[in-house]
């Protein structure tokens, strides 16, 4: 190891390998609070680079770790002391919005918040978002296929990427940034490196799809009583706003009182009461469109959908209901020692899914909490769960038991947008089927025979 690191200070220079204490003051990631292990993180500056240093590493048969902003959820990023952690946080270099095609090509390394504002500034907008945005890169994004917040309206990572280059472990460049939207000439090759959590290659460079930027933004925090009124309140506003709804983020009414309940920075928009809080949000691209959202609101108050609402009357007031959903640290934080989970099931499902698991718990550990919100609209619902003040290993496992079996039965899935990394491999099966699994091994070793890119995440 001390030869690769000392060949890898000479490609790089000194400053970029970084080692010992250096990398110990770095913490495994947003979620995990533990010193990173890797026996060093190198910072290449260039797709050249990131060519060379993994020719070093591929020669000395240690595995490489590709790193992000480190904010993903399931241990992708936990390297091991017999291995290299390969940050791409020096490569953060855009070209100029291509206002023309709507496009943008940044390097990996660029934090998501970034994109947002150089779209901004050229009436255009970038539609993923999502709470980490001043940390996630666009590569992280990319290789975890993330969702966030705008899935309903436009889709997620794989739905932006027009084009992109990745380094093979071979050390071939595929490179496909062209900013087409059609381009059907043989096999998508960058689908690969699309959630596939850096195990098929290095992506260095990405076109962007952008779309055209709102007028404005109309939110509403509105009340819902009973879950049966949740599916149909969904499909009428995707039909009265035409297709502008970009956001119905549902939040579980425990979930709103822990974050915005006592002792907190937050104050709900409206008294805590009811069973179910949606975070509801639509693009106008002009101004009667406010009207439309708030006649929308207002129909479904008649019909008894909802029995609340409070529509933002300014940007600050739309950030503050963001800041409740968004506000991931302090449920973690209130939560601890919890287990989280992200899974996927249809909405027709949800309820009794949600009650079993509760009843389920309760049974085991009779003080259990558990937290719900969601991405509803997508079928996504993340789930937060604390059975008192430890969980040790066995117990954690028992947890994940009874959130990940129900799902099977009802086609829903263990991941909805985090991926599988390390922490949830071993319930891949639950959700893919056998000859997924041996596809997916194969492509992994036909394109990596060594094990050099992030070894272990997604299967053994
Ligand atoms: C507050 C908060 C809110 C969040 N909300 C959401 C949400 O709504 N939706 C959602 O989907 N996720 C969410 N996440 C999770 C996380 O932000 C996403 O998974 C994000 O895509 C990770 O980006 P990153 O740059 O931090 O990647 P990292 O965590 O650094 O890496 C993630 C994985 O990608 C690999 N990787 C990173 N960069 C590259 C690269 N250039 N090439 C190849 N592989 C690479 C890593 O090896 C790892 O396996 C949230 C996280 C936080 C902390």
């Amino acid at each position: 190891m001390n030869e690769l690191i000392h060949a890898l200070r000479g490609l790089l220079g000194p400053s970029q390998v970084l080692t010992g204490d250096d990398v110990h003051q770095r913490t495994v990631s947003w979620f995990d609070h533990s010193p990173s292990q890797a026996a060093a993180i190198i910072r290449p500056a260039s797709t050249e680079e990131v060519v060379q240093a993994l020719a070093l590493c591929r020669d000395a048969s240690v595995s490489v770790v590709p790193m992000g902003g480190r904010t993903g959820v399931v241990a992708g990023v936990r390297a091991l002391p017999n291995q290299i952690g390969l940050s791409l946080e020096r490569m953060t270099g855009m070209e100029p919005v291509d206002v023309d095609n709507r496009s943008i090509t940044v390097e990996a390394g660029v934090p998501l918040q970034r994109v947002h504002e150089v779209a901004r500034e050229q009436g255009l907008h970038f539609p993923v978002d999502l709470g980490a945005r001043g940390s996630c890169t666009i590569g992280g994004m990319v290789s975890t296929n993330a969702g966030g917040n705008e899935v309903l309206r436009y889709g997620m990572m794989r739905e932006q990427v027009l084009g992109l280059e990745a380094v093979m472990a071979d050390g071939q460049v595929v490179s496909s940034l062209r900013p087409l939207m059609k381009d059907n000439t043989g096999y998508d090759l960058k689908q690969l490196f699309i959630g596939s959590e850096g195990s098929l290659g290095i992506v260095t460079r990405v076109t962007l799809k952008l779309r055209p930027l709102h007028h404005s933004l109309s939110t509403a925090w509105v009340a819902v009583e009973t879950f049966a009124h949740l599916p149909p309140l969904l499909r009428q506003l995707e039909r009265q706003l035409g297709g502008r709804l970009s956001a119905f983020e549902v939040m579980w009414r425990d979930h709103v009182d822990l974050i915005a309940g006592q002792d907190s920075p937050h104050t709900p928009p409206l008294e805590n009461n009811s069973a179910y809080y949606v975070l509801v949000q639509a693009a106008n691209y002009h101004e009667s469109e406010r009207a439309t959202f708030e006649l929308a609101l207002e129909s479904a108050l008649e019909q008894a959908l909802i029995s609340n609402a409070a529509i933002a009357s300014s940007e600050a007031q739309q950030a503050k209901m963001w800041a409740i959903r968004d506000d991931i640290e302090q449920l973690t934080r209130k939560m601890a020692p919890s287990a989280g989970f992200d899974v996927s099931l249809p909405i027709k499902a949800m309820e009794a899914y949600v009650e079993e698991l509760k009843t389920s718990l309760t049974h085991q550990w009779p003080q259990a909490k558990l937290i719900v919100f969601g991405h509803l609209g997508d079928g996504n619902l993340h789930l937060f769960i604390n059975i008192g003040d430890a969980m040790d290993d066995a117990q954690r496992r028992a947890v994940e038991r009874l959130v990940y079996s129900p799902l099977q039965r009802i086609n829903g899935s263990i991941s909805a947008e985090h991926g599988i990394g390390l922490d949830k491999k071993a319930y891949l099966s639950l959700s893919r089927s056998d000859t997924e699994i041996t596809i997916m091994k194969q492509l992994k070793k036909a394109l990596d025979p060594l094990g050099l890119l992030n070894p272990g995440v997604i299967f053994e």
